[in-house]
């Protein structure tokens, strides 16, 4: 094989699938075999409108970065992999050598590469490339789906580790996108238990409570704090996951959490200055977290995923061929609501 399938972005809601040479495997290198990969917020906003706050598509790029596949060929140095693993690919490849990676913190490396962030290309093609010690081998009984889920899965384990989430923690997630769904199953591989959890889909409440929430709400008809008071018998919430990046939404969770508690922001709020009660803030001792990505949650997801009944799959609601991109990608622009993970099959 010399050449491959691969969607190319030329500019905004102008994708095809081309025929490009195959990429080949520097010496610390592996090439994969695409077997399948998701559709991310990410690439649909890159998609629609061309750039994500300082990061601009300026030539054509492939998008995607959720996958999984099979090794085909290693570079000369490679000596953790060979050819036929099964592989997950955490997408963004770091340098190694800064501050933040080498106290593991990798995920604010300055120098990172990450998959379908221009200008680097991403994986929407039949194969793809990355370093090595960034494919992690996963187990037999592991399917493919759940192995190119570990990315979105990764934000919600990277939540859970920002927030120090402990078992006892009644926690509430806010927003149920994809980001949001998996949250809730980020907390169960952390022993949470309680996990409330609201939006204003009833269609992604449905889910949330198919994928395991206590409770669901809808934030425009529901007293949350008073209902869950209830629920707890008066604890309240020990910590919030604010997904939906709704202005709303954040000033929710600083009433809804109660004194004492933790707040990690996730969502990206479309307009970045939200009023917020500070006095409230100060006065409530609450720890507030940003969070960027994740780092080394892969092998944590993956022995998680390998030893529970996760049933991860439920957030995918759609499957398409990579020839059928331009449809797939339409679905999750257009569909938002009832469109959750989008998978394509670059092999199909
Ligand atoms: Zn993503
Ligand atoms: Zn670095």
């Amino acid at each position: 094989m010399t050449t491959m399938k691969a969607a190319i972005l030329n500019k905004p809601l102008d994708i095809e699938v081309k025929e490009i040479a195959v990429p080949k495997p520097k010496e610390d290198e592996v090439l994969i075999k695409v077997h399948c990969i998701g559709v991310c917020g990410s690439d649909v906003h890159y998609y629609e409108h061309g750039k994500i706050g300082r990061y601009v598509v300026e030539k054509p790029i492939i998008l995607g970065h959720e996958l999984a596949g099979d090794i085909v060929e290693v570079g000369s140095k490679v000596k953790n992999l060979e050819a036929g693993d099964r592989v997950a690919v955490e997408p963004g490849v770091t340098c190694g050598t800064c501050e933040y990676c080498k106290t593991g913190r990798y995920n604010l490396c300055p120098e990172v590469q990450f998959m379908a962030t221009p200008p680097v290309d991403g994986a929407w093609a039949e194969y793809v490339t990355i370093r090595s010690d960034f494919a992690f081998k996963i187990p037999d009984q592991m399917s493919y789906e759940e192995g190119a889920l570990i990315e979105p899965l990764s934000v919600g384990i990277h939540g859970m580790q920002r927030g120090k989430v402990h078992p006892n923690d009644k926690m509430l997630i806010t927003g149920l996108g994809p980001i949001g769904l998996l949250a809730i199953k980020a907390a169960k591989i952390f022993g949470v238990t309680e996990i409330y959890c609201s939006d204003v889909v009833p269609f992604r409440r449905e889910l949330a409570m198919k994928l395991g929430a206590t409770k669901v709400f809808d934030p425009t008809q529901d007293n949350i704090r008073e209902e869950v008071d209830q629920l707890t018998t008066g604890s309240g919430i020990d910590i919030a996951v604010e997904t939906s990046g709704n202005g709303r939404a954040v000033q929710d969770v600083l009433t809804i959490t109660k004194r004492g508690g933790r707040i990690v922001l996730v969502g990206l709020p479309a307009v970045s200055e939200v009023p917020i009660d500070i006095t409230h803030i100060v006065d409530s001792e609450y720890d507030i977290y940003g969070m960027f990505r994740y780092a080394n949650s892969y092998p944590t997801a993956i022995q998680a995923i390998g030893n529970n009944d996760l049933q991860l799959e439920d957030v995918i609601t759609h499957k398409y061929s990579l020839n059928d991109i331009k449809e797939a990608v339409e679905m999750a622009r257009t569909q938002k609501d009832t469109s959750i993970k989008i998978m394509i099959y670059p092999g199909k």
